[in-house]
């Protein structure tokens, strides 16, 4: 018998949430980001689904971009750190990827490597992120640098740190630097990320660049014929139940102890599988559709979960972590992080299943 605990991915909802997105980005091309093995849920499996419906795809590094090649039919990659070294800079050139490029270093390494034609810098502009970019000052030193080098594919490209705000003073500090940038050059444009798609941002980019929307994962409100769906389900089901009296405590140190006599359902999965340890007590857990309230710490191959008010729990009774009826986003929540970082450190060691 197997230990039944699951990441199932389903297919048929990214396929969903990439047409949904498509409809959302209107005209604008759509650079899909795959980086982190497509947020968790398997690099090659959703490139197939996402690449025919979009006009590029979206890695960190290289050897991200590596990896998707051994798909068949793919559109352009773009490599979001650009180039590492010169080894970096030749993989790019000799496979004709994009590349963004943060720093003028990138642009001597992909001259050295013989940049081809064909593929497109975009010059990432430091809007006020302060992470990685140039100045505006910077970018038009490199367009000299790139026209002197008969390099013609071009555009202008820059991420928004707080794009779930719309009014923060951050995003409209951000907003006016790419306006500033973007109105005195003529070149293609790229900024929206999810956050900013779903909110209907209204300022130059013909690009947008998805990335958990597509797995369902944003923590934004859609309209309700328009509804993203979660591609992860994180399953496991019921292995042990017992009941335990007032005043006993449960799990390593004793965090949690008992008020009245507990029902406590014991879960095969722990953070050696992907659930946050730091997941506080209360935390709801899905046994048989109903929530639950995780008790005691997050063992490395179990958790505990209060089930007194589910009668009808039995050993074998099915356990949703996260997925359709639980976002992962609340869970993350009780756990003081986001779904983005749940979704992409899973273990190998608790399978991932794909269908479609
Ligand atoms: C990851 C990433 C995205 C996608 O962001 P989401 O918030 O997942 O939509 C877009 N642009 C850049 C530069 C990124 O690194």
């Amino acid at each position: 018998m197997a230990r039944p605990s699951y990441f199932d991915i389903d297919l048929r909802a990214l396929e969903h949430n990439v047409r949904l997105t498509k409809k959302r980005a209107a005209n604008k091309k759509i650079c899909a980001a795959v980086k982190g093995d497509a947020y968790g849920h398997g690099l090659i499996p959703c490139a197939e689904i996402i690449a025919p419906h979009v006009d590029s795809l979206a890695v960190a590094f290289c050897e991200e971009a590596s990896a998707l090649r051994q798909t068949g039919d793919l559109p352009r990659i773009v490599v979001l750190e650009g180039p590492f070294d010169l080894a970096d800079a030749r993989f790019i050139a000799d496979n004709g990827l994009d590349s963004v490029v943060h720093s003028a270093y990138q642009v001597e390494l992909l001259f050295s490597a013989r940049l081809p034609a064909r593929s497109t810098i975009w010059l990432k502009l430091d809007s006020g992120m302060h992470r990685l970019g140039l100045e505006d000052g910077e970018i038009t030193a490199q367009l000299k640098r790139l026209e002197s080098n008969n390099h013609s594919n071009i555009g202008l490209m820059s991420h928004l740190g707080d794009a779930e705000s719309v009014d923060s003073a951050m995003t409209q500090a951000q907003l006016a630097r790419w306006c500033a940038a973007v109105d005195k050059r003529s070149l293609p444009t790229s900024l929206l990320n999810s956050a900013a798609i779903l909110h209907g941002y209204d300022t130059k980019s013909d690009w947008v660049r998805p990335g958990i929307m597509l797995y369902g994962a944003a923590d934004l409100p859609t309209e309700h014929e328009d509804r993203l769906l979660p591609v992860m389900h994180f399953r496991s089901a019921v292995m042990a139940l017992r009941w335990i009296n007032e005043s006993e405590v449960v799990g390593y140190g004793g965090r949690w102890q008992a008020s009245k006599p507990t029902r406590v359902a014991t879960v095969p999965v722990g953070y050696a599988d992907g659930y946050p340890r730091t997941a506080r007590n209360g935390t709801p857990v899905l046994i048989d559709g109903v929530e639950c309230p995780l008790i005691g710490r997050v063992s490395m191959d179990m958790i505990t979960v209060d089930v007194t008010a589910l009668a009808s729990v039995e050993v074998g009774s099915e356990v949703e972590l996260w997925g359709s009826s639980l976002a992962v986003n609340t869970v993350a929540q009780h756990a003081g992080t986001i779904g983005y970082e749940l979704l992409t450190r899973l273990p190998a060691r608790c399978p991932r299943r794909w269908s479609r």
